[in-house]
């Protein structure tokens, strides 16, 4: 089956911003150079920021995180001992950094002052103990291998480059299958880890730090924003999004609202896990809305599509459009009950079941002085009238 990797732009995104900020960070040198004191300072509470605030906001990953680079840059800049051990202790250390993040990329947020908390202390503890054992079994691996004389094989290889690769081809897939600016800003923390390691990076440790807590910290703020203004099932700017729009639109509009016909006897049918599946299909169609509308999921099975600028005349074309293309639209569903390894291998073709909806739509176009909520009011009347007109059309 295909891969679908939607996970690619919330990645390169993610590496685009941090790469640029890094690169101005190079490039303005001689503007912070002489502030460095003052970014020790501000990084120390930073830390303290970046540990409460992705607390506060469920992102518990970000504050384990935050405290590894904490005390990674405590003790390397000599506020807490332990710098020569660190020092001879290199690979390890970075084995351990390694390991860490692909284990921040496998768990879920949960609360830190909890069992949970206490649960993923002592994985990280684990996952130091890990790269110990890998570091001495890697030994033996190569002296059992060394005999058969392989070509660019040599210990580091094994040792270091080996779990290096392994780890962070999983955090890469994991970031471009799904989109997650969390898991990508882990597969960023994990290249700047390995930037550190081999010394790649001609910036202090403070500077880089900052800019990483800065990643985080804004990856919180973006995503908290998409969780108030998001519809998690299908991706929709959600009914808070539809209100901020109204504020901000001009004289002229139209608004149509958008509902699946019989969608309770649908899932009566078929079950509400495949209603889920549907109205997500049905959302992504809705998505590809052309005349300028923008979607909304107003809630429910009901969708507004808002048309800036333009009276309702102009839009009855592409909502006809539209009705007619989820009324033709073959939805292939996998049987929910049937996801079976064995079955899905076995691909029975009572795996795969087509189902169709329609849905009906009602217009309305903003009159002289009318308010937002009142011409939405208008288009549901129209709506209603559609239903009545026996449904799957588009009433005025
Ligand atoms: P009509 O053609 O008159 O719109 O009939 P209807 O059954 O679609 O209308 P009604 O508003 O009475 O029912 C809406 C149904 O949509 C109720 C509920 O079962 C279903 N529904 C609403 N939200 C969701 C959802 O998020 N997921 C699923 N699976 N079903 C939903
Ligand atoms: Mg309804
Ligand atoms: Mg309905």
């Amino acid at each position: 089956m295909f891969l679908k990797l939607t996970g690619l732009k919330t990645t390169l995104w993610s590496a685009l911003a941090l790469s640029l900020a890094i690169v101005i960070t190079l490039y303005s040198v001689s503007y912070w150079q002489p502030k460095i004191f003052l970014i020790e300072q501000v990084l120390l509470g930073l830390f303290i920021i970046s540990i409460i605030f992705s607390a506060q906001f469920s992102r518990s990953r970000f504050s384990i995180l935050t405290s590894l680079w904490a005390l990674y840059y405590l003790v390397k800049s000599q506020w807490l001992p332990g710098n020569t051990y660190l020092n001879n202790e290199s690979e390890w250390l970075f084995l351990s950094g390694v390991l860490s993040i692909g284990l921040l990329v496998f768990i879920k947020d949960r609360g830190l002052l909890s069992l949970h908390g206490f649960l993923r202390l002592f994985l990280l503890v684990t996952a130091g103990l890990v790269a110990k054992a890998w570091l001495i079994v890697s030994v033996w691996l190569f002296s059992y291998l060394a005999p058969y004389q392989l070509p660019y094989l040599d210990l580091t290889l094994i040792k270091i480059t080996l779990p290096l690769a392994v780890i962070g081809a999983l955090i890469l897939f994991k970031s471009l299958r799904s989109p997650s600016l969390l898991v990508a800003a882990l597969l960023t923390s994990l290249v700047i880890w390995v930037l550190i390691y081999y010394q790649q990076l001609d910036l202090p440790l403070s500077v880089i730090v900052t800019l990483l807590l800065v990643q985080y910290i804004l990856v919180v703020v973006i995503d908290s924003y998409y969780l108030a203004y998001r519809d998690e099932l299908t991706g929709l700017p959600s009914r808070r999004s539809l209100n901020q729009l109204a504020l901000s639109l001009s004289r002229q509009y139209t608004v149509a609202m958008l509902d699946i016909d019989h969608f309770k006897k649908f899932n009566d049918t078929y079950g509400h896990d495949i209603g889920d599946q549907v109205l997500k299909l049905v959302a992504a169609k809705l998505a590809q809305v052309k005349s300028g509308g923008r979607v909304f999921r107003y809630g429910g099975e009901e969708f507004t599509i808002v048309f800036p600028r333009k009276a309702s005349i102009e839009t009855i074309a592409e909502l006809e459009r539209l009705r007619q293309s989820i009324a033709d639209y073959d939805i292939a569903i996998r049987h929910p009950v049937r996801k079976t390894k064995k079955s899905r291998a076995a691909k029975k073709p009572n795996d795969l079941k087509v189902v169709s909806v329609t849905i009906s739509i009602g217009v309305a176009t903003r009159s002289a002085k009318e308010s937002f909520e009142h011409t939405l009011k208008r288009a549901d009347q129209a709506l209603y009238r559609a239903k009545k007109a026996g449904r799957n059309n588009v009433s005025e």
